[in-house]
């Protein structure tokens, strides 16, 4: 019998039911409440690098609410939860958050998904799941960000058979610019290039995403990894968990530290003397020299998956992170060419570089994602926050890893010449062409999309 378990949590719904818990879901009606906010000065994305543009900053409670948004003139672009370090969410008008479409709205337990508002975040769902003896495949680094604007950008964990996290989403609803609302499911083409949409295609309001039965991870780390062994055992290392980072400098022989996230529901791979690596006797922040009391718990305890995935507790609150970040993406047998050509720019990179992180990526059918029909190694990269020095860096950076053809994270840094991103994605115009129909007119246009996908200056 079909099972569909309603769950309704907002911060003012939870208010008003003083707890979370099992509810019927019945539209929020707040029509009455202004979505309107009056632009703040100098308001700025989470790392505090970019000041928004945007002459107003709307805050609709409800669907209906957004909807009358959009159909209004003007050009609007969704803000998610301003993770991003670039411009990709700002617009020349008008931003529309999506922070009070929050809602977890019910378990369908016979198709296995979780249909959710666009605003809420990861680290909001996860625990309301996790109660419900469910679990999403995979988590990224940071629980803070919000489930459409982390799809948008193709945000991703790490895991040689995971995909990122918008391979999760199986359905979803999407404001146009007509203010109309389009479904779309899995195996729908148009689905293909609607989920990793960069804002360009208009505003998703709900998402749909796989869930299993919840599961366990253990962390077990590692330092010092020799990387003649990385050389030689790459594909063994990365597949040694079912989640495996790498955290370098790329200055000396070693990686620095391994974090291995393993199932507790599969069997555990025996880790033997880890490839010359030492086991960590301590839980360790991926920079060592920082404290760990921030990190998800390591040394092997099991925990639940919402609790291990992520390298930083969902309870820790990030403050404004002094840092950017950048992310280059290749196929994942390009990946040891491709450290050593970092290592070969140890020391431009050293100076400006807090730390980097290699991870897996599985390949994925989604038209703007850097994995599209590729296995994929990321290299991350956080890095100081001095723009100036950063921005030298980057072209040698895709200078070193163009023979790989390297694509960037769509959210983080970079100076790829829009030329070369169009030669690189296979399905850029079949992509344009989506946005031309959802969005004639342009409203969902800005800086970021007219540089790098139409080419223009806007
Ligand atoms: C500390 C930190 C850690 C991070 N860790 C990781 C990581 O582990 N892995 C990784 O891949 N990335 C990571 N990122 C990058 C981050 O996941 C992406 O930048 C992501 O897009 C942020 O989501 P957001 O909701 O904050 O998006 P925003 O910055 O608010 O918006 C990003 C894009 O999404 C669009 N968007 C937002 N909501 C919607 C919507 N409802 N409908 C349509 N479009 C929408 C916006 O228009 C914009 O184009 C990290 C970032 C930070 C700051």
């Amino acid at each position: 019998m079909k099972r569909r378990i309603f769950i309704m949590k907002s911060s003012a719904a939870a208010a008003a039911a003083g707890a979370f818990g099992l509810m019927n879901c019945k539209p929020q009606s707040k029509k009455e409440e202004t979505a309107t906010k009056v632009l703040e000065e100098n308001r700025k994305n989470w790392a505090g690098n970019y000041t928004y543009k945007a002459e107003k900053l709307q805050e609709p409670n409800t669907v209906e609410e957004l909807q009358d948004l959009v159909k209004g003139p003007g050009k609007h672009k969704a803000l998610g939860s301003k993770h991003c370090f670039n411009n990709i969410a700002d617009s020349p008008m008008e931003q529309i958050s999506t922070k009070n479409l929050n809602r977890a709205i019910a378990i369908d337990q016979d198709a296995n998904t979780v249909t959710v508002e666009a605003g809420i975040r990861y680290g909001e769902l996860a625990p309301e799941l996790q109660k419900m003896g469910y679990a999403l495949h995979n988590l990224a680094s940071l629980p803070h960000i919000s489930i459409a604007g982390a799809c948008a950008t193709a945000t991703h964990g790490s895991g040689v058979t995971n995909g990122n996290l918008p391979s999760a989403v199986s359905a979803l609803e999407l404001v146009t610019a007509n203010g109309g609302i389009v479904r779309l499911e899995r195996e729908q083409p148009n689905f293909y290039g609607a989920v990793v949409g960069l804002g360009a295609l208009g505003i998703i309001v709900r998402m749909t995403l796989d869930i299993e039965k919840t599961y366990g991870v253990r962390q077990d780390l590692f330092q010092n990894l020799p990387v003649s062994a990385l050389q030689k055992h790459f594909d063994d290392i990365m597949s040694s968990g079912y989640s495996v980072s790498l955290f370098t400098d790329y200055q000396n022989d070693t990686v620095s530290q391994v974090w291995v996230k393993s199932r507790t529901d599969r069997e555990l791979k025996d880790f033997g003397s880890f490839y010359g690596a030492s086991p960590a006797t301590k839980n360790l922040h991926p920079i060592t020299v920082m404290p760990a009391e921030n990190c998800t718990e390591q040394m092997g305890v099991e925990g639940p998956w919402h609790e291990r995935l992520p390298h930083f507790k969902m309870g820790f609150t990030p403050s404004n992170g002094e840092e950017l970040q950048s992310e280059y993406f290749v196929g994942r047998e390009n990946a040891v060419d491709a450290y050593m050509a970092l290592v070969a720019l140890k020391d431009k990179i050293y100076p400006q570089l807090m730390i980097s992180e290699v991870r897996a990526i599985a390949a994925d059918e989604y038209w703007m994602s850097p994995c599209y029909k590729r296995d994929c190694i990321a290299f991350h990269f956080t890095w100081k926050q001095d723009w100036d020095e950063v921005q030298k860096i980057l072209p040698q950076i895709e200078e070193a890893l163009a023979p790989f053809g390297v694509l960037p994270h769509w959210g983080k840094m970079f100076t790829m010449q829009p030329d070369t991103l169009h030669s690189r994605y296979e399905r850029m115009e079949d992509f344009l062409q989506l946005a031309n129909e959802y969005d004639p007119q342009g409203k969902f246009r800005n800086t970021f999309l007219d540089k790098n996908l139409y080419r223009t200056k806007g």
